[in-house]
């Protein structure tokens, strides 16, 4: 492998290629450190070297090397995944695509866009040229990519009134790079899309995204509070089922999370304060507080663009989404956390089951989502860590319960998502990576394809720590 290295190195000596050890350990990193299951098992990872490519053409090239050489490429976005997704489990390459950040244009209900665009100035720049903002983001708005967020992640700011990534219209149009002999490149639309939307990289490179717009809005963030938490639920529930007002977000955190966790939030409230976030578009507000003001029980205690706090709150939607998680983490060093689905129309049963059961060892923590056009709740529960063994019992006792979980201490596709084989995923990646260099060990279909699931799938080909 060193000297393939070496040799791919070589031939791509014209591009711009990061020798700094510390920055290639960098780059080599996401946020898998969220669970201690990924930072026991990934903490040693590291490419052998970073390539920048920047233009298509040199993603092209470094592919069609790389393949040359047998070389390993993993492709880095900006790096805020949270399941080892862009970390190169194998070493090898990291192709680093900050530089394809171009908004190529923007037209009534759509951009097209390159894949290293942070997601905040594709944002911006659709808002300057035509009033018109992204559908939904990730809660790593201001630091994540939207090619990362179409190949990583999967909903989040905007999802209470789009649904998910995965929902048809949410993605126009993806062009993508294979990594053979002679690499193709090929545009993928309708049925197509799931080929390569949420497969991390590991069956084809995404050079340029057309996505859907809608109109942007000057959004009013705020926080109500509640002293009864399932009062709390059922007011986000039924606020997003209010069909003519517009909402960005409508999140739930269970008491102490406030108090404990949102520093700037602490002294308006007190440890038994139940938080609701929300976004309301202005146009709305007026339904929104004859919607609050028919409840006695809540009250509103923030509001972006009337209030007297002395150190505003900052935006409401980097309490939500995974920035609880890393809010309640930089407080208390041994939470992580779970990703639940709780579906319609069993939703909010199974939220107070799950309270029952786990509070205050796990911390409900509540995202609005439509699903199949009915609202449910994504669940970014907050665990208190003891041992494996146990977070494994709670998931387990999740599962059997009915709640679905999306393991976030998984570091394959499968395992974070419904422990099932994607035959189209799998199909794409023997046509587009016949060698299985693109982001190895993340898909066990392609490697294992009998794994029964019974336990932690461990990459055999997991380079050992130097
Ligand atoms: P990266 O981490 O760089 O990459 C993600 C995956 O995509 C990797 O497997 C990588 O190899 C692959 N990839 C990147 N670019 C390409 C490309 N052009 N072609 C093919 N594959 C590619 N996620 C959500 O979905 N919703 C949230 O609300 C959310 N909130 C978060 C909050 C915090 C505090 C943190 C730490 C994470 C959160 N995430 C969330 C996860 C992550 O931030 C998002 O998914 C983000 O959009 C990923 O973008 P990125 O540029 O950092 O991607």
């Amino acid at each position: 492998m060193k000297d393939n290295v070496a040799a791919a190195k070589a031939a791509l000596a014209h591009l711009e290629i990061d020798e700094n050890a510390a920055a290639i350990k960098s780059k080599s990193r996401d946020f898998f450190w969220y669970s201690p299951v990924l930072k026991e098992r990934l903490d040693h990872v590291v490419a052998d070297f970073v390539v920048s490519p920047k233009s298509e053409a040199e993603v092209i090239e470094v592919l069609k090397v790389c393949y040359d050489h047998d070389v390993p490429v993993t492709t880095r976005g900006a790096g805020t995944g949270n399941y080892g997704q862009a970390m190169p489990l194998a070493g090898g390459c990291v192709m680093h695509l900050r530089y394809l950040n171009r908004v190529k244009s923007v037209m009534p209900g759509r951009v097209v866009v390159e894949p290293g665009c942070l997601l905040k100035d594709l944002d911006s720049e659709c808002k300057a040229q035509s009033g018109q903002e992204i559908r939904m983001f990730s809660s790593t708005w201001a630091t994540a990519t939207i090619g990362g967020f179409i190949a990583g992640g999967s909903g989040g700011v905007g999802s209470v009134h789009w649904g998910s990534l995965r929902d048809l219209g949410n993605i126009i149009r993806l062009r993508v790079v294979t990594m053979e002999e002679q690499p193709r490149i090929l545009e993928f639309t309708g049925e197509e899309l799931a080929r390569v939307s949420h497969a991390y990289g590991t069956n084809g490179i995404i050079t340029e995204l057309e996505m859907p717009l809608a109109p942007a809005y000057e959004w009013i963030d705020i926080f109500v509070a509640s002293d009864d938490f399932m009062a709390a639920t059922h007011f986000a529930d039924e606020l997003a089922n209010e069909d003519g007002i517009l909402l960005k977000l409508a999140s739930v955190y269970e008491a102490p999370t406030a108090h404990a966790y949102f520093t700037r939030v602490k002294p308006h409230v007190d440890e038994g304060t139940h938080l609701i976030g929300l976004m309301v578009a202005p146009q709305s507000m007026d339904g929104f507080l004859t919607f609050l003001n028919r409840r006695e029980d809540m009250r509103m205690i923030y509001r972006s663009d009337d209030h007297d706090w002395p150190r505003a709150p900052g935006p409401v939607f980097e309490y939500g989404w995974n920035h609880t998680t890393l809010r309640a983490l930089k407080v208390e060093p041994s939470i992580t956390y779970l990703q639940v689905r709780y579906a319609f129309p069993d939703h909010l049963e199974l939220i107070a089951k799950m309270r029952d059961d786990f509070s205050p060892e796990v911390l409900q923590h509540l995202e609005a989502i439509r699903m199949n056009g009915k609202v449910g709740f994504a669940g970014l529960s907050m665990v208190k860590f003891t041992t494996e063994e146990r977070l494994d019992e709670i998931v387990r006792l999740h599962e059997e319960a009915g709640a679905l979980i999306f393991n976030p201490h998984r570091y394959t596709l499968e395992e974070g998502g419904r422990q099932t084989v994607d035959d189209t995923q799998l199909a794409f990646k023997r046509e587009a990576d016949p060698k299985g260099l693109l982001n190895p060990g993340k898909m066990i279909a392609w490697d294992d394809p009998d794994w029964d699931y019974a336990r932690m799938y461990a990459w055999p080909g997991m380079k050992a720590a130097e």
